[in-house]
């Protein structure tokens, strides 16, 4: 059976790409491969799943607005429960980035994005965090500076990465749509365009496309197109066939932190942020950030190391403890001393697709497509992500996004790409 197209991945973006694909045009025949024994086996399902309306970037902004918009429809309309919560961000910054970022921001406040400023002295009354650290030695000694101003976004939150997941796959389930799990892709296969049955063929004077998979198992499967949605492990069958996606992993983690004691409870329930009396996805300087999560009673930390952390991929990527010791807690329980001695419950890693630009690449050669490079904020922005793909397999030059605005699919292509820089660089 040759399928109208085999998408590798059950990620979000493969299964998003799937939804619109089959939204759109309901008989087609499309199959999806994970290697994943189930749902959530990549990166999607170790995603800290923080979301924002908020950027600078008018890329960034259409992809993130509009996926978030379609995530609330499908909660407050759909009736389906992402676990959506619009707990906010809060953005804590010395004096030094706040100097760098105020015109951004001034900027983006007359574009009509919503956020508002907060003192220090209102930050240490509400979330008891440090706002001033002089004096401390260690401290100083670190590069921590003073916090001179918090920067409140309320279009933003949270949700449960694996509903989202579910959500897609029902629905792709529902349209007809085939999802093989334990179903690992060895290589793409790459077949004349004209076949002449002569052994060894393709020859470099033939035409070719991607002609489909081939699994593990040995099981050949033929598609009219190819869609390559695998995260992180993208590159690994695209290098195979010398197509490059210009997206690199590296590894990220995620400390799962009990709110133990009856300080940190205070801090979780912080009341004034918005309805549910939650504390904002809150990030410190250095790039630590602590995510509420309240079905647990728990704090989820990380941070995004850059120099000295390779591109490389894990099969299975451990987290290490030691990075949480060392590189994540001294700037914790500086800021908020409330995290002293505290240590991670449970920890996970996965990695991050990042591109050349930190944003999404999708293109199409030889009949095959390539929906990679999310960069670490592939979950809100896959709807958008799903609807570009869906767009470039039907042949289109334009996507529409959730609430109508239309984007230009070679916008996220490799050779008319054309993305606006993100100056909100916090
Ligand atoms: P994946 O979810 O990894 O899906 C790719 C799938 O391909 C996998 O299921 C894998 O099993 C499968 N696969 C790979 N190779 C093969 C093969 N050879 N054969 C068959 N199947 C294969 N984003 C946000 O928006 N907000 C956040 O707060 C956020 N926090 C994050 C925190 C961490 C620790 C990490 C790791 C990521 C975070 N992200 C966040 C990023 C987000 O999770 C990713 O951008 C997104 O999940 C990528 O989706 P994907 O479908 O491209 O990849």
């Amino acid at each position: 059976m040759t399928f109208d197209v085999v998408i590798v991945g059950a990620g979000i973006v493969g299964l998003a790409t799937a939804y619109h694909i089959l939204r759109e045009k309901p008989d087609t025949k499309l199959l999806i491969v994970d290697k994943a024994p189930g749902l959530g086996g990549g990166d999607s399902g170790k995603s800290a799943a923080a979301f924002r309306a908020f950027f600078y970037s008018r890329t960034n902004l259409a992809l993130a607005h509009s996926s978030i918009d379609f995530y609330k429809h499908v909660q407050e309309e759909e009736k389906y429960d992402l676990g959506m919560l619009f707990v906010g961000y809060l953005f804590l910054l010395d004096p030094d980035r706040y100097r760098r970022v105020k015109r951004v921001l001034d900027e983006m406040g007359r574009r009509g994005l919503e956020y508002r400023l907060i003192e220090p002295e209102r930050l240490e009354q509400i979330l008891g965090v440090r706002t001033s650290l002089r004096g401390d030695e260690e401290a100083e000694l670190m590069g921590l500076s003073d916090i001179e101003v918090g920067v409140f976004v309320p279009h933003a939150g949270i949700m449960r990465p694996e509903r989202l997941l579910n959500y897609y796959a029902e629905k792709v389930k529902s349209m007809g749509g085939v999802i093989r799990f334990s179903a690992r892709v060895e290589r793409l296969l790459v077949k004349p365009v004209k076949p002449l049955g002569i052994p060894g063929e393709p020859f470099p004077w033939q035409d070719a496309r991607v002609s489909g998979v081939k699994l593990a198992s040995g099981e050949e499967i033929e598609a009219k197109k190819v869609i390559v949605a695998a995260g992180a492990w993208s590159y690994k069958l695209l290098d195979e066939i010398g197509i490059d996606c210009h997206s690199k992993p590296k590894k990220r983690q995620v400390f799962s932190l009990p709110a133990e004691t009856s300080e940190l409870m205070r801090l979780l329930n912080t009341k004034g942020f918005n309805q549910y009396g939650i504390m904002p996805f809150t990030v410190l300087p250095k790039g630590v950030y602590i995510r509420p999560e309240p079905f647990e009673k728990r704090f989820w930390t990380g941070m995004s190391d850059d120099l000295g952390r390779p591109f490389r991929l894990e099969e299975e990527p451990l987290p290490e403890e030691r990075f949480y010791l060392y590189g994540v807690y001294p700037v914790l329980s500086k800021y908020f001393p409330q995290f002293t001695n505290i240590r991670p419950l449970s920890m996970w890693a996965g990695h991050y697709d990042i591109s050349i630009d930190s944003q999404p690449v999708v293109f199409e050669e030889y009949d095959l497509i390539v929906s990679a490079g999310t960069s670490g904020s592939g979950i809100m922005k896959a709807d958008a992500i799903g609807r570009i793909t869906a767009a470039l397999y039907f042949g289109r030059e334009t996507a529409i996004l959730y609430g109508g605005e239309e984007f230009r699919v070679s916008d996220l292509s490799l050779d008319r790409r054309r993305v606006e820089r993100e100056l909100l660089v916090i």
